[in-house]
């Protein structure tokens, strides 16, 4: 018996409450707010005949501290989940604090205005010291451990599929398949095609942001920063098939490296078409990701902003879109003295998804996440005061949630390397 509050009616949000529904003994009453309450109330009245669990909607800017308190305040839930944008990270955990409930997410914080001086100062001061560039990091949130503990409350980090899952597959390989672990390479892969020339599988602004940022990869402790898509590979994947991939920084590349410091290297690739990079670049090119306002017909617009409303919304991708997603780790290290590879991972089709929750597989990957992490909460499994990566939990209940929601694991036990 649970009242949860979910902050966000996007792609993954949509994905999750959805997943939320189907489990309805555990999340007995939802509440869905967002800053559009009809696409809330959209959602509520599709899902209401088909579950037990009783909905609500609500609107709110969870820009503004005050406003979220009263909406917590007004609903008494046990947990919010918030699957807005990373850029409403601190106001929902500040609500949270002030009103004593726990409080999860999908993506660390980042500021959506990045020219903000006094920002801009913490962050040059923190590449400088760490070393990687990405306008993310977990520094902001982590500074609200102590608050967390003190309060006796739980935040939990970024739990969605990567960063999310592939830390609880981290989590597992330490538990269970290793003595010592010795290089971690995440690989996530989308073999989908959704028939357009250039659109993104989730919210464009953020997702241009990570991809045209410079890539990063930890190696003994250090991170080592690249330019923007300079580190290229091939692999053949599971039910995918032979695609490019490229290095990119991550966020829980930053998690792993302080939960796992014996580790020697810690990379994140991603798969990218050759359409989608030349369009990034050329955009790139001619200032469309720039996040700093200009001046059009006396009005300021931020350009990332402008391109976001003429891409193809990620929410739309979903009848669109065929083939299948393939995101898991691969490991090298030592079992019982002896070397060992192993790889664990995800395959998830696009149509299947789309015909169970009316999403394509990029929102489905995360979203089943944030419901399973939501459900490791509420049942008491991961509760403990403070401020968490999926890392520093049990693995073993949520990937068993996972088996059974919808994002069942595979193991290959001789996989081939990234060189
Ligand atoms: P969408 O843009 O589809 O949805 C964002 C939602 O947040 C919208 O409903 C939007 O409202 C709402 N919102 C934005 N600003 C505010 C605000 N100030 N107050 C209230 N509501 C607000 O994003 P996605 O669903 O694609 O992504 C959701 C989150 O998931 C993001 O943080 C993203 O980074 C993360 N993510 C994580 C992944 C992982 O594997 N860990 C992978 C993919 C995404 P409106 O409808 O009015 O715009």
């Amino acid at each position: 018996m649970s009242k949860v509050l979910v902050i966000g009616c996007g792609g993954v949000a949509s994905v999750a409450i959805h997943k939320c529904c189907q489990a309805s003994e555990v999340f007995t009453e939802l509440c869905i707010a967002s800053r559009t309450k009809s696409k809330c109330d959209a959602l509520a009245a599709k899902l209401a005949p088909t579950t037990k669990t009783k909905l609500t909607t609500a609107q709110v800017d969870a820009d503004d501290v005050d406003q979220l308190i009263a909406l917590i305040k007004g609903y008494g839930p046990d947990l919010v989940m918030n699957i807005a944008l990373p850029y409403q990270d601190l106001t929902i955990m500040d609500a949270c604090l002030a009103c004593g409930v726990n409080y999860m997410d999908t993506a660390n914080y980042e500021p959506e205005n990045t020219d903000d001086p006094a920002w801009r100062a913490v962050y040059e001061k923190r590449c400088k010291e760490e070393g990687f560039s990405a306008y993310f990091d977990y520094s902001w949130q982590w500074a609200y451990k102590k608050k967390f503990e003190d309060a006796g409350l739980t935040a939990l980090l970024g739990c969605g599929f990567d960063p999310g899952v592939t830390q609880a597959y981290c989590a597992y390989a330490a538990k269970h398949e290793f003595d010592t672990i010795d290089t971690i390479d995440i690989l996530d892969c989308n073999g989908g095609d959704h028939g357009y020339a250039f659109a993104t599988n989730f919210n464009p602004e953020i997702n241009l942001r990570e991809v045209s940022a410079p890539g990063s990869y930890m190696q003994n402790g250090r991170w080592v920063e690249v330019p923007a898509m300079s580190i290229k590979r091939e692999y053949d994947f599971d039910q995918v098939g032979r695609k490019d991939m490229y290095l990119l920084h991550h966020e829980e590349i930053e998690s792993l490296g302080k939960n796992f410091p014996g580790v020697k290297r810690i990379r994140f690739f991603m798969t990218f078409g050759q359409s989608y990079l030349d369009h990034m670049r050329c955009l790139e090119d001619v200032g469309m990701l720039s996040t700093t306002p200009i001046e059009y017909n006396g009005q300021q617009i931020v350009p990332i902003q402008f391109l976001k409303a003429l891409l193809p919304d990620p929410a739309s991708l979903g009848p669109r879109t065929k083939g299948k997603t393939n995101i898991g780790c691969i490991f090298t290290g030592t079992k019982d003295g002896q070397p060992k590879t192993w790889y664990i991972y995800n395959v998830c089709d696009h149509e299947a998804c789309y015909r169970e929750v009316g999403s394509q597989a990029i929102s489905y990957t995360t979203g089943v996440p944030a419901m399973c992490g939501a459900l490791m909460l509420l049942t008491g499994k991961w509760n403990q005061p403070g401020v968490y990566t999926v890392e520093e939990f049990d693995p073993d209940p949520f990937l068993d949630a996972l088996d059974q929601y919808g994002l069942p694991r595979s193991v290959n036990a001789a996989p081939a390397l990234v060189d």
